[in-house]
């Protein structure tokens, strides 16, 4: 039997895969077995100039709670406090469940990103964000000899790029070569779940919409900026198509194999 392996891509946008598929030849294969549909970002930030926060949402995903309840709405308290830690979260992340064997890395609700009986094996006191790195942490892990039902784990690299090279050359290239170290982490019976937690689009779309806010541009240079339409590729069943829909896809398709969650 194969492993259920969720892989979380941040910021990486459906449109940009959709409307390229002919030369994302990558992208294709992953999507051809596991079919792809918009993921639409449905929680929104009420405390911050920018709407669709990473920390926010990834938290959301993996505890299952709006944000209202789990009280995460950036990576610091206020919008340049302190960063905010494990006991801030006011819920539970789905691997801290008994049930399911997970082996959790590098998902980045916090920082450093939280992973799960991972230690000592790969760095878990910082970000990775450079794809080969990140990629060959995750193949490290596979093949460990740490034995689990279910491995998480997101590349983060993929939000910092769109935010500095939206539409530049190369901006293709770095989308396929993502879906290219998906496909080596795949075995022929797993079952997967790609997610991202936000889509893209170019930085003028984004303040046009109020979903960013003018210093996104002038002090940090955004090319490009968060939008609400993320990826689900998957073979699940029952599949989310909103960002508080993950977590509920994740706990069915463990209940579908016999796993009930505590
Ligand atoms: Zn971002």
């Amino acid at each position: 039997m194969g492993k259920f392996k969720i892989f979380g891509l941040d910021g990486i946008s459906y449109f940009e895969i959709k409307k390229n598929l002919d030369v994302l030849r990558y992208w294709k294969r992953l999507t051809d077995r596991f079919q792809l549909t918009l993921l639409w970002t449905d929680v929104e930030n009420k405390h911050r100039p920018w709407k669709f926060d990473s920390a926010m949402l990834w938290t959301t995903m993996f505890t299952g709670k709006l944000p209202d309840e789990h009280g995460i709405w950036g990576y610091k308290e206020g919008i340049d406090g302190r960063f905010m830690r494990r006991e801030d979260v006011k819920a539970t992340f789905v691997w801290e469940r008994s049930g399911a064997k997970f082996l959790v890395w590098h998902v980045p609700a916090l920082v450093p990103p939280l992973s799960w009986r991972c230690e000592g094996l790969v760095p878990t006191d910082r970000v990775v964000p450079e794809l080969e790195e990140w990629s060959g942490y995750v193949g490290k892990l596979l093949n460990s000899p740490i034995d689990y039902d279910v491995f998480i784990s997101v590349f983060t690299g993929s939000d910092h790029f769109q935010h500095h090279n939206w539409g530049a050359d190369g901006f293709l290239d770095f989308y396929d070569n993502v879906a290219r170290h998906l496909l080596k982490h795949i075995g022929e019976h797993d079952d997967v779940l790609v997610v991202s937690d936000h889509g893209f689009t170019d930085i003028d779309t984004s303040l046009a919409h109020m979903w960013t806010w003018e210093p996104s541009k002038r002090v940090n240079r955004d090319t490009g900026h968060h939008a609400p339409w993320g990826i689900c590729a998957t073979n699940l069943r029952w599949r989310p198509f909103k960002v508080s829909e993950v977590h509920e896809a994740i706990v069915r398709h463990l209940a579908s194999r016999g796993i009930v969650l505590k």
